[in-house]
């Protein structure tokens, strides 16, 4: 069974052919049909983006028994010969091989032969950069005088290797790496014509993957058919190419936005015992994060996005809101810093987690209060454990660390938990501090305070249930139907009047932070002391400390007269109003 590879099979053979190198192509068509052919060029570019299928393109063009033509008939033997790589009078070195450094030593003396039977012997040098100083020499004498039927063709990933007086005899192109996009084009074409059926992102991936060298991506192509057949599935490519599917990226992110590390842990783990490639997955990850800010930069239409990013615009443009780009950019810094790191450690995995949560605590940091209300419990990680003292542990009778067991079925009930215990648990610890108390106390002046001064921030905070108080912050939390309140209040402009507000009242500097409540800690059904065996903070209220209410305070009385306010007390301190009076 003989199977040629997709690259060989589908190697371009006209100059249309040629994807993503229209600059050179038509300068090169021109310079034929006006018979001013230059007799050496320089092809400069990475590999794979085809520099040895234009160099036999143009040897094609210059030696077709009907040409000098633009478009070679691809049916003479000529014609045929030179995409073969067989033809007597196109010769094709390899100047990193010791054949090439050979045929370079006895160039001097084949040039002075004339062609066998086509117009032109056409030398096409790969890896022109590898060539020793004395076929250079050899090579510089040739390119200064050259016989009338002889081209060169010098094809280099590394220009700067070259000496300048070689470059300078040359006309010079410089081949563009290709877009994603040209090569999911291409990979699109050759399915077709192959009958492969694949779902729909391989290709996106597989585009995205080989980095801008189409034969890299047919290789890939190549040994997904070998491995699949006719029938390739997402999960085909992450098997073989050990990805991990878009989806997870976004998960993984919103684990990121959220704090949730046991999430963050869970993910690393499936990825190690699946086998799959952690510098892959990092470099997934990075480019995930890219398309991120090419959308927080309005480039949501842009032919800049790959393919799959367009397909997918809302799901990307919906996570691109949950951060900014200030936070993006410095994770992809971290990525790739961490990325440079792995090539000198065994211990991969371990760079991953740090890496990962390293950006979780500025993820929780940009944004402000999230990392004071979830995060900021778990993240101070103890400098050398790559696995935090996880919360999701606490919630494991049997003591061991479910976040990192294999057998955790879904890391969403792992995480889930944890919110409600954060919160719960920071409403019982909180009843003793004093600090809680004090702001209780002076809550409903700050919010009477807000609404004169600020109505636009006090209608954002009224919704909110005030939890605690310590040195550093106020916590305030919300029922998930107030998120959209409490998400303006992480912009920092609003968050600063509440601040501004607690400072006037309190006389303390103290930070805004806000949590998501459980629904049933709203007030509209409040807490009862009796279902749980702690004491709910908010059985403080303002009658518990009768010397508050009666304090003198003109606005604290004119605001218990408010039925708005009467509305917002009731909301935070249930009992409050029926105690009135
Ligand atoms: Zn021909």
């Amino acid at each position: 069974m003989s199977y040629t590879v997709i690259a060989r099979r589908y190697r371009p053979q006209t100059f249309d052919d040629v994807v993503g190198q229209e600059h050179i192509t038509t300068t090169l068509k021109n310079a034929i049909t006006e018979q001013k052919v230059s007799h050496a060029y320089l092809f400069f570019g990475s590999r794979g983006v085809g520099k040895t299928s234009m160099a036999r393109i143009l040897a094609k063009a210059l030696n077709c028994v009907k040409g000098p033509t633009v478009n070679p008939c691809n049916k003479c033997e000529i014609c045929r010969r030179i995409a073969e790589g067989t033809d007597a009078d196109v010769i094709e070195m390899d100047a990193a091989s010791n054949r090439g450094i050979d045929e370079i030593r006895s160039l001097r003396e084949s040039v002075g032969y004339v062609p066998l039977r086509a117009r032109y012997k056409v030398y096409i040098i790969d890896e022109a950069h590898q060539l020793t100083r004395e076929s250079f020499n050899a090579l510089l004498k040739t390119l200064e005088e050259p016989p009338p039927h002889v081209k060169f063709i010098l094809a280099t990933t590394e220009l700067n290797k070259l000496p300048g007086t070689i470059i300078s005899r040359c006309q010079r192109f410089n081949f563009h790496r290709l877009t994603s996009q040209n090569i999911f084009n291409r990979l699109q074409q050759v399915c077709q014509r192959e009958k492969v059926k694949v779902e729909p992102g391989v290709l996106a991936s597989v585009a995205r993957m080989a980095f801008g060298s189409m034969r890299d991506a047919e290789s890939m192509l190549d040994q997904l058919i070998s491995y699949a057949g006719k029938q390739i599935s997402e999960s085909d490519l992450e098997v073989l190419m050990g990805i991990v599917q878009q989806n997870e990226i976004f998960v993984l992110l919103d684990s990121i936005h959220d704090g949730q590390l046991a999430g963050i842990v869970k993910v690393c783990h499936d990825i190690f015992v699946q086998g799959k490639s952690i510098s892959l997955f990092l470099d997934q990850i990075i480019s995930h994060l890219r398309y991120l800010i090419l959308i927080l930069a309005g480039t949501e239409q842009s032919e800049l996005l790959a393919d799959e990013v367009l397909q997918d615009r809302e799901r990307y443009l919906e996570q691109a809101k949950k951060f900014n780009t200030a936070f993006l950019m410095a994770a992809i810094d971290q990525l790739v810093d961490t990325r440079q790191k792995m090539k000198d450690t065994s211990n991969a995995r371990v760079l991953l987690e740090l890496a990962l949560f390293k950006i979780t605590q500025m993820a929780t940091g940009f944004s402000g209060d999230r990392a004071s209300t979830e995060s900021r419990p778990v993240i101070p990680l103890p400098a050398k454990q790559p696995v935090p003292p996880s919360r999701a542990s606490k919630n494991n009778p049997t003591g061991e660390n479910k976040a990192v067991s294999s057998k955790e079925s879904n890391s969403k009930e792992n995480t889930r938990p944890i919110k409600k215990e954060i919160s719960a648990s920071d409403l019982n610890s909180s009843a003793a501090t004093k600090t809680t108390v004090e702001i209780k106390n002076l809550w409903p002046e700050i919010l009477v305070q807000m609404k004169e001064n600020s109505q636009r921030v006090y209608a954002l905070i009224r919704e909110g249930r005030l939890i605690k108080a310590d040195e550093e912050e106020v916590l305030v939390g919300f029922g998930k139907k107030y998120s959209f309140h409490r998400n303006l209040l992480q912009d920092v402009k609003f968050r600063q009047v509440v601040e501004e507000y607690i400072e006037k009242v309190s006389g303390r500097k103290l930070a805004l932070a806000t949590t998501e409540i459980a629904d049933e800690m709203l007030p509209e059904q409040p807490m009862n002391g009796s279902s749980e065996n702690s004491q709910p903070t908010n059985q403080l209220n303002i009658n518990s400390s009768p010397g508050r209410t009666n304090r003198g305070s003109d606005a604290l009385s004119e605001m218990l007269q408010d039925p708005l306010i009467k509305k917002t007390l009731n909301e935070f301190e249930g009992r409050v109003v029926n105690l009135e009076e």
